[in-house]
């Protein structure tokens, strides 16, 4: 499998290369050159099969020569071993037509997990008998840090920094990352906001010679492997729904455009979805972009789901990609007058490409918090306020099929929004039940380029 860049002049390249590397060469991202496709006989294939074994039939093809069976499988048993549930990402059934995903049963509770875990081994396995060693450096407004965190500690070829805004992450999210004591794991509280601490890596990756000389890697979800590992529980919750016999319609609490874009790949490699719902908070831009073909920033509202506060998704570059014809040349021109501006038109084929898959919505607090409501009064449920985002908006749309609601965060971990709406407050489960007993380790820095890449400098493992 060779992987192609969306802005279409950097190197084609493999699997390996693509998961180790973030951003390609020439601003763009990677993509598989063409779909693996899934007849509905290897879909009926999946049935009954567990997690891992799901994983490996579905992202096989995506791998190429870089693994073999048997080593993917190691590592998706691996991977999928430390989650709580022995289904790894179970459905839950709210009504007859509504059900839930719940995708957050992994170490820091967030959807994150599923990706990650695996990515933390990729790297390891990828990294392993070379003299290479990445040096992982991020920004965390809170989960993507600890997912990250947890998916690397211990493992060997790789260091990561993550920088953190002092005192504005919650207590818990805080915990999560300052509490793992591998000698790998580097925790930077930053005087300043989340914007501040972003702007710190991005100016490391923009000093050439310091990416290069300690190979400088991200775990965002630019990372096409982070997206490939998603698009496996599409496959295995339409096949728990009756796939490839029934079609499914999926709703998805929206940021960065990654977890739904992987529910797209899984539609274009043959799995019969009905519907995709891109379900944003009132930080828009995607709803207007797919409902009006406007894609313009505005400014970031903070709610009370901050996985959805986004100005810009970087994956919609990949759809619009994928559905707007695959020419890199117009789409790296459409991009470049996007960045300069902050606003562009949608073309025709990218309005017109996803034909009918893609829906949208916009659901604000009160829509939220009604259904925060509904699934505890209806089916017992306490869900945390992405997945409400999504919820309500799988409820707006009518029940001809199946609709899943992806649930990409335990309730706990957002125990004040929870408790506002529905008077309710979560408890942490058990196995995370000793995280405000552990010592935490983590340095605080001053917000400047000289302090944070000096540390960074004086630790990390130069490449080879
Ligand atoms: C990251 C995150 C999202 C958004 O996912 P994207 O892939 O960025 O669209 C939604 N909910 C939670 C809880 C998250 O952590």
């Amino acid at each position: 499998m060779r992987y192609i860049s969306t802005r279409g002049t950097a190197p084609v390249i493999g699997f390996r290369d693509a998961t180790l590397t973030g951003l390609a060469s020439d601003g763009g991202l990677y993509l598989p050159e063409a779909w693996p496709t899934m007849s509905a006989e290897a879909i009926a294939g999946l049935a009954g099969l567990s997690y891992a074994e799901t994983a490996v039939r579905v992202m096989l093809p995506f791998v190429g020569d870089d693994l073999s069976e048997d080593a993917l499988r190691d590592l998706c048993e691996a991977a999928y071993g430390r989650f709580s549930h022995a289904a790894v990402t179970p459905l839950v059934q709210l009504s007859h037509d509504q059900w839930l995903l719940e995708l957050f049963h992994g170490p820091t509770l967030a959807f994150k997990d599923v990706a990650l875990q695996l990515l933390g081994l990729f790297f390891e396995r990828f990294l392993t008998g070379t003299d290479k060693h990445l040096t992982i450096v991020g920004a965390t407004s809170g989960d993507t840090g600890s997912a990250a965190i947890d998916a690397v500690a211990n493992r060997a070829g790789v260091d990561i920094f993550m920088l953190h805004p002092a005192g504005r992450v919650s207590e818990v999210q805080r915990r999560q990352m300052t509490t793992v004591s591998a000698p790998n794991v580097h925790n930077i509280a930053i005087d300043g906001d989340f914007d501040t601490a972003q702007a710190l890596v991005k100016a490391m990756f923009n000093d050439r010679a310091m990416a290069d000389r300690f190979s400088l890697s991200a775990v965002n979800s630019i990372n096409w492997a982070r997206l490939m590992a998603q698009v496996v529980y599409y496959f295995y919750a339409a096949v728990r729904l009756g796939a490839p016999e029934r079609t499914v319609a999926f709703s998805v609490p929206t940021g960065n455009f990654g977890d739904v874009f992987a529910g797209y790949v899984a539609a274009r490699m043959g799995l019969p979805i009905a519907r995709l719902i891109v379900a944003t908070n009132v930080n828009d831009i995607l709803h207007r972009a797919l409902s009006a073909g406007d894609y313009s920033k505005g400014r970031v509202e903070q709610t009370a789901t901050p996985s959805m506060d986004i100005q810009v998704s970087s994956n919609f570059e990949r759809l619009l990609f994928d559905i707007g014809g695959r020419d890199g040349a117009a789409l790296a021109s459409q991009m470049r007058g996007f960045e300069g501006s902050g606003a562009m038109r949608l073309t025709n084929a990218q309005s017109g490409g996803h034909a009918g898959l893609l829906t949208s919505a916009r659901i604000d607090a009160d829509a939220m918090a009604g259904a925060m409501h509904w699934a505890h009064d209806a089916a017992g449920q306490c869900i945390d306020p992405h997945t409400a985002i999504a919820l309500a908006a799988a409820r707006t749309t009518a029940g001809d099929v199946p609709m899943v609601t992806l649930a990409t965060a335990h309730p706990a971990k957002f125990p004040d929004a929870v408790e506002r709406a529905i008077g309710l407050r979560p408890s942490l489960p058990a196995r995370v039940g000793d995280l405000f007993e552990r010592e935490e380790r983590f340095v605080t820095l001053p917000a400047t380029f000289e302090a944070v890449s000096g540390y960074i400098a004086e630790r990390a493992v130069p490449s080879a």
